[in-house]
């Protein structure tokens, strides 16, 4: 069975439900290798909530972590459709090759983003055989017992659509998960009555920096708490230096409460052993050699640790202090949340889901929802118990894909590989390959029949 009505059913090679960098990522990686084309004429729908492929990149009021040269080495790419090819010379790309070995803005970032998406949009244009559904939201997802899988849509009008295909991509973004989170043994962040609150997804945007620099203007002398020690943490501490009414910060009056010292990237290990950073064999990437190339700190939250470290070259920082979480009690890391004047939990996004229907009907519970990494090797979304689906498929922020060291990741590495150059590379193509897999399985099942 699949649930579908007949009526306002449309058949496809494949659904991608989220046009931001990680839906665009599997296109990407097919534009790069020559294959967008083909694909398109297969038959694909992508569906996208607002008016523009790109995703949400712009709403954060901070720079790039990544350098401006990994956004546009897709470009290059020697299978670059020739439909794409004007992007070279995109005013956007020309104000980002400026910052080729820098740190782009974000908002920049979304807009070259931006103009990627409507580029592949309009090739979508170009092949009847495919489908892009702007301004329209992705409600649930149907496995059917033939081996499709269904994907009810709403559009503008409001009428219901089911798109039906041998394969999905669920790619719906982030989504942070730090109410429910313990800040100590029988402590919720969510129990606390802390004066401000303010997730770092909620904080790095624009109106969240404008808040924080409200709140800071008024602490008289308060904490600012930022609770976490890995990227996010220490690009709220970069950000909170930024604001204008932190040049009124004490020495120590923003305090980082981290479980562990973050991981900093090098890009060998002459630069960490000259920084006099401690590593050890297995923080170095096999392929590249970079030292923590997957999880270590970039950036300017690399440049803030480095001041806060008192690293060489850099003027000290001490308005900012690091503790370990875990040397406080319940009772004391209440009363330093209780009495910060704003606490900015920094613990990381899952990744956000939809409604999954088994054949018979059954919602099924998807590991994301429960504990986390939503996705196995092969990026297919897995189930509570560890059982993947055969044909949907999940990327982008959050989902949880550990890279392989052939990938080119320190064996060290146990975090999320949150990045737009893996989702058009290494995570883009594994996508690719396995929906092709999927494809060739039904053609063969047509022939024989
Ligand atoms: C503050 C911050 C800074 C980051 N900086 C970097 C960086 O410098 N470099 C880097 O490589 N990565 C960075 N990342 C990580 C990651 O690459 C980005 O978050 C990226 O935007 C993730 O892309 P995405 O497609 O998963 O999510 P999004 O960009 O959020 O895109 C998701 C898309 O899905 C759509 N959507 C959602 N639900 C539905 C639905 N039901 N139906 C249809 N469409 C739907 C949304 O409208 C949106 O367009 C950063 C992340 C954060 C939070």
């Amino acid at each position: 069975m699949c649930w579908a009505e007949p009526q306002s059913r449309r058949e496809f090679s494949s659904i991608v439900v989220g046009g931001g960098p990680g839906g665009l990522g599997p296109l990407l990686w097919a534009a790069q290798h020559g294959l967008l084309e083909s694909w398109l004429e297969q038959g694909v729908a992508l569906v996208e909530r607002t008016g523009r492929l790109g995703g949400t990149l712009g709403c954060y009021g901070i720079n790039s972590d990544s350098l401006g040269g990994s956004y546009l080495e897709c470009l290059e790419a020697k299978g670059w459709p020739a439909a794409l090819q004007h992007l070279r010379r995109n005013p956007v790309t020309l104000e980002m090759r400026r910052y080729r070995t820098s740190y782009p803005p974000l908002p920049l970032v979304n807009q070259y983003m931006g103009c990627v998406g409507q580029a592949v949009a309009d090739m979508f244009g170009g092949h009847s055989s495919s489908a892009l559904h702007l301004h329209t939201t992705a409600q649930s997802v149907h496995l059917c017992d033939d081996g499709r899988v269904a994907v009810v849509v709403h559009g503008q009008d409001g009428r219901a659509k089911t798109l039906v295909a041998r394969s999905a991509v669920v790619a719906l973004g982030g989504r942070q998960h730090w109410r429910d989170e313990m800040a100590a043994p029988g402590l919720k962040f969510v129990d606390c009555a802390a004066r401000q609150l303010l997730s770092s997804n909620e904080f790095l945007t624009h109106d969240g920096l404008a808040r924080a620099d409200e709140i800071i203007r008024d602490a008289a002398g308060r904490s600012i708490v930022i609770v976490g020690g890995a990227h996010s943490a220490y690009a709220a501490a970069w950000a909170l230096l930024q604001l204008p009414a932190a040049r009124s910060l004490k020495d120590g009056q923003i305090v980082i409460l981290q479980r562990r010292p973050p991981r900093i990237f090098y890009p060998d290990r002459a630069a960490a052993v000259a920084d006099d950073y401690p590593f050890e064999e297995g923080d170095i990437c096999v392929r590249t050699q970079r030292v923590n190339r997957m999880g270590g700190i970039r950036g300017h939250g690399r440049d803030i640790w480095r001041q806060i470290a008192h690293k060489p070259n850099v003027p000290p920082e001490s308005r900012v202090a690091v503790r370990a979480i875990q040397d406080f009690s319940a009772a004391q890391l209440r009363t330093v949340l209780e009495e910060a004047a704003l606490v900015i939990p920094c613990l990381g996004y899952r990744s956000a889901t939809m409604p999954i229907f088994d054949s018979a009907g059954q919602r099924l519970t998807l590991k994301a929802d429960i504990n986390g990494d939503a996705v196995d090797g092969d990026c297919r979304l897995l189930t509570a118990d560890g059982r993947p689906l055969p044909n949907v498929f999940g990327i982008g922020l959050g989902s949880g894909f550990r890279p392989t060291q052939a990938m080119g990741c320190e064996p060290n590495f146990r975090g999320q590989a949150n990045s737009l150059w893996m989702y058009q590379n290494d995570i883009g193509a594994v996508i690719y390959r396995e929906i092709q897999v999927l494809a060739d399985e039904k053609l063969t099942a047509a022939v024989a029949a």
